[in-house]
């Protein structure tokens, strides 16, 4: 055993990535072992995290997403004591528009909707102008309405994982790119920019990289998927209160834009592969979310005033992958969790650290496990 090893630091477990998931299932985990959580850029959240458009919606995603947005909600409402000074959720409302030509899609996406969200409405023109006045008429025929879409403030979120975390004696150690991993001795020896940490549980939970980091430790790929979105500020025209407006997107989801302090956050709903990296916007891309959001709200959108791009992770069937790999002793996913990672997080986090724990599961957390084993895509 070389010296790195027998002088590097010793945890029960080491997470690797300081996004929302890894921050999110150390901060669990730290409550009863000792936790490492590293993180390759100097400021944990800066990929993905910090690039998302901050939206709860129950009735997006998988089944199991789904399941996962509604467990979250109780904790998104009423966080522990001292997790947060302000409120992790506000009121905003979802509108999905229904042009005449998709008006065969309505029953079906109604009836799925009603599954997680019962109390979802469909709305008449009226009532969409009411709520939107600046859309264009002939996009307001028909709409489905879901008044507990919320907005999440993603920052007091992760800000609440990350200071909660270090309060129970979880070490983060930023510009610690992982870049060798090996098993031996019962645990693993995880070398970083910063030396080499030793636990026996390692979690990957390194967002668009999961699969490099996994080639790291001699497994094969599970086949994750960064898909890059793109989202962009743009200033409403002057005597224009959007403030109050819901967010609103399409029934094929081609386009969303939603009030954010004063202006209106608008994205193209892209979903472009990509390497894992540090994702820019395409001109193209604002281009196209321009021209969309503009034949359903006409407002002669002309300056960008920000724009940015992140990478959504997805496995081919939609679902985060959390569990131990079969393949490597104390090798654990929690990835893949495509556009959802904020608002799931506090029930992803908990479910994922009783997994990493090996501690009993209720019914429930069961049947959503099960959904989410790594082992799904292994022959
Ligand atoms: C435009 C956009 C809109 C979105 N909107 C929403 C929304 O409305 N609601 C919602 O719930 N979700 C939304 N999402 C999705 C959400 O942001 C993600 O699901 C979530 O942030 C993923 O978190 P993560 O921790 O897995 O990944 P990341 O935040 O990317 O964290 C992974 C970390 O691992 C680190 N890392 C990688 N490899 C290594 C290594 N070898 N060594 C050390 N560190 C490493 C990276 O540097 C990174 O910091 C959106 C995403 C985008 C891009």
């Amino acid at each position: 055993m070389s010296d790195s090893r027998t002088n590097g630091d010793s945890f029960d477990i080491i997470v690797v990535g300081a996004g929302i998931a890894g921050a999110g299932i150390a901060w669990e985990l730290a409550a009863t072992a000792r936790v490492a959580l590293v993180e390759r850029e100097d400021q944990p959240g800066y990929h993905t995290t910090g690039r998302s458009a901050a939206v709860y919606l129950k009735g997006y995603g998988t089944e199991v997403i789904r399941d996962l947005t509604v467990l979250s909600e109780a904790f998104l409402a009423r966080p522990p004591a001292d997790f947060s000074e302000v409120p992790l959720i506000h009121p905003r409302g979802a509108l999905t528009l229904v042009r005449p030509d998709q008006m065969e899609k309505l029953d079906r996406y109604l009836a799925r909707q009603r599954r997680h969200v019962p109390h979802v409405e469909q709305l008449d023109p009226k009532a969409i102008l009411d709520m939107v006045p600046a859309l264009d008429p002939a996009y307001a025929t028909a709409a489905v309405y879901d008044g507990e879409a919320r907005d999440l403030d993603v920052d007091a979120i992760f800000q609440g994982f990350l200071r909660g975390f270090r309060q129970r004696g979880g070490k983060l150690i930023t510009t610690a790119e992982v870049e060798a991993l090996e098993h031996g001795d019962g645990r693993w020896h995880v070398s970083t920019a910063q030396g080499t940490l030793h636990a026996p549980v390692v979690v990957n939970a390194s967002g668009a990289w999961a699969d490099q980091l996994a080639a790291l430790a001699g497994l094969a790929p599970l086949g994750m998927v960064p898909k890059r979105r793109t989202a962009l500020i743009v200033r409403p025209p002057d005597g224009l209160e959007v403030s109050g407006w819901p967010c609103v997107d399409d029934i094929d989801e081609q386009f969303y834009f939603r009030p954010e302090a004063g202006k209106l956050l608008c994205s193209p709903a892209d979903t472009t592969p990509s390497e894992p990296c540090d994702a820019q916007p395409e001109e193209l891309d604002i281009a196209i979310a321009i021209d969309r959001i503009e034949k359903a709200l006409p407002l002669g959108i002309r300056r960008v005033e920000r724009s940015w791009a992140g990478l959504r992770t997805f496995v081919a069937d939609g679902s985060p992958v959390v569990g131990f790999d079969p393949r490597a002793e104390g090798f654990f996913w929690l990835a893949g969790q495509g556009g959802y990672g904020i608002q799931t997080s506090p029930a992803l986090s908990h479910l994922a650290a009783q997994l990493a724990a090996r501690l009993e599961l209720g019914e429930k957390e069961q049947e959503i496990a099960a959904a989410l084993r790594p082992d799904r895509f292994l022959g």
